[in-house]
């Protein structure tokens, strides 16, 4: 077992690559050792780097241990739905995982407390794409938004700042697209699509720029027909103006965008990559 007590700073440094590109996950059978006062802190870090939210299974009583729990991937579990398939429903997050992980604080070392992973994900790969809408906020984001609401923020301006600090990655509005573009979007396998506008400006300021993710381009490829909607006012510069391709989606039977660009010129011409 390592000596290492593992902090909010470091503690990424206890977890090894998942199969999944940016995605980590807990050493299995490996014991981390976390400080005890901060523990529970420490997990929620675990679970926004591994994509995965452990939920409480099993109390661990012995004379030896201050504090004990299992935890179970909270993918655990079997449900079969005897429902039709709505559409409006989301996914079932059951798929059977056995992955569990163990808490102890020994009496003999009240300093420190064990985490471990003692069973691997079944049936289960976490990855945050699929699973971000039932993953919770990591507790910094939630802190955030809690010390915001609490000094008297409006909701408005705590949403806004919840939207800086979770997609606005360089104070320079420039920089932080080009983090989107070229880095965030292409690690989901987005499809990035960049004009080159120097034909028709010599403002450096000037963008063109278009995305879409793996399933759009899906329905890309089955359909033949699109509708081009354009959305202004998207931002405080109103120059600036996105541009959505829009579908039939096959199984809501309604529009369905596929593709949207974004551009700040306005000249008539076409645009070349
Ligand atoms: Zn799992």
């Amino acid at each position: 077992m390592s000596n290492t007590i593992f902090n909010l700073s470091n503690v990424q440094n206890a977890l090894v690559n998942s199969p999944t590109k940016g995605i980590k996950m807990l050493p299995l059978d490996v014991v981390v050792k976390v400080k005890a006062s901060e523990w529970e802190q420490y997990l929620d870090r675990i679970q926004s780097l591994c994509s995965t939210k452990w939920n409480k299974c099993r109390k661990l009583c012995a004379r030896e241990l201050i504090y004990g729990e299992t935890k179970k991937c909270h993918q655990a579990g079997f449900y079969i739905s005897d429902r039709n398939v709505c559409l409006a429903q989301k996914d079932t997050k059951l798929y059977y995982c056995e992955a569990t992980i163990f808490i102890k604080q020994y009496v003999n070392n009240p300093e420190v407390v064990l985490i471990c992973m003692t069973n691997n994900h079944t049936n289960h790969v976490p990855d945050n794409t699929s699973e971000i809408r039932t993953l919770p906020l990591s507790s910094e984001a939630i802190k955030i938004i809690e010390d915001q609401l609490k000094g008297g923020s409006t909701y408005r301006n705590t949403r806004i700042s919840m939207k800086n600090i979770l997609y606005k990655f360089h104070s320079d509005e420039n920089k932080s697209l080009d983090i989107w573009m070229h880095e965030k979007l292409p690690s989901q396998n987005y499809c990035i699509f960049t004009g080159n506008l120097s034909a028709y400006s010599n403002n450096a300021q000037n963008f063109a720029f278009g995305f879409p993710s793996p399933s759009q381009m899906m329905l890309m490829r089955i359909y033949q027909s699109f509708c081009l909607d354009t959305t202004y006012n998207i931002s405080a510069r109103n120059i600036e103006i996105l541009y959505s391709l829009v579908t039939h989606h096959p199984d809501t039977g309604k529009g369905s965008p596929v593709a949207y660009m974004i551009i700040n010129n306005h000249s008539i011409s076409s645009i070349n990559q």
